[in-house]
């Protein structure tokens, strides 16, 4: 049983249609669902992947209209690493985006709000998760996630809940693999700051490993023996989810590949309209009129 790296990533905007032009317009991901987050159905849930909405490039965002600027602290995920296939398509991205090149393989910056973001060359076998957009060469397409570092003064702490229970190989330092049958990604952690961390817009609130669908029940087990906390079982339509905080602070969530974002929606219309589960259907009436009305991403500004 091995975890099949990082199935998405959830963070925090104050603003949905910046966060559209930012991550469909600018990153060029597709927006693959447009729903609500169910746990308040008043806010959005917005989705953004490849084209198939597959797990292994997943970027989600609760939109808390006009949310005050978060900071990543201790116990907090600051740093989201992007896969790129080649030098070439990094310097693609730093003549479209403004940020830092670190080195020849990484390029580092911010979305509107703040949240950190890296695009990093890795050579590596996993099948790439593109999305199809009009300003950007399929070949310099972000091609899945490769990484999450998160703030902790003490990775000892949740070193046995990674390896004993979660499967996550250490190598090296305060880094581990977390790789299956076809996909992986890594987990690193960073000394943490000493100003206290503040959730907020442009923070990460939780990162989400992927399960094959029949052992997510098993993973749960695992994570109870080391002394985590899961809660039940949660379906989420377009999959089930188990979170537990690991014991340096950080969120967890271990996710079921399927069934996927097709479930409800023509594939060749992903994130179109509002996309309601059965249970909050009732409320359509009631989102429509409240939810920040949201458009398709404006054409990047040259
Ligand atoms: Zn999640």
């Amino acid at each position: 049983m091995r975890l099949e790296g990082i199935h998405h990533v959830s963070s925090i905007t104050g603003d949905a249609q910046a966060n559209v032009d930012f991550y469909a317009g600018m990153l060029g991901l597709r927006l693959v669902k447009k729903t609500v987050n169910q746990d308040d159905p008043t806010v959005y849930h917005l989705f953004y992947g490849d084209d198939a909405g597959s797990p292994g490039l997943d970027l989600t965002f609760f939109e808390y209209p006009g949310a005050r600027p978060g900071q990543a602290g201790q116990g907090m995920i600051h740093r989201i690493v992007l896969r790129v296939p080649s030098e070439a398509a990094l310097d693609f991205w730093s003549g479209r985006l403004k940020g830092m090149r670190e080195s020849a393989t990484s390029f580092l910056f911010s979305d509107p709000e703040g949240l950190g973001l890296e695009l990093r060359v890795v050579d590596v076998a996993d099948a790439p998760l593109v999305a199809h957009h009009p300003e950007i060469p399929a070949a310099f397409a972000i091609q899945g996630f490769e990484e999450v570092r998160a703030y902790t003064a003490d990775p000892e702490r949740s070193r046995q809940l990674f390896e004993a229970a979660l499967g996550f190989e250490r190598d090296g330092g305060m880094s581990w693999s977390v790789r299956g049958d076809k996909r992986g990604g890594r987990y690193l952690f960073d000394p943490a700051p000493a100003e206290r961390g503040v959730p907020g817009a442009g923070t990460v609130h939780h990162v989400a490993w992927a399960s094959q669908d029949s052992d997510q029940v098993a993973w749960r087990e695992r994570v109870i023996a080391e002394g985590a906390h899961p809660t039940p079982v949660i379906d989420r339509y377009w999959f089930k989810s188990v979170y537990f905080r690991e014991p340096s602070g950080v969120l967890f969530e271990v996710a079921t590949m399927g069934p996927g974002f097709a479930v409800d929606e023509d594939p060749a219309h992903l994130g179109e309209r509002l996309v309601l589960p059965p249970r909050f259907e009732q409320l359509r009436d009631q989102l429509e009129l409240t939810l920040t009305p949201i458009h398709a991403p404006t054409p990047a500004r040259r």
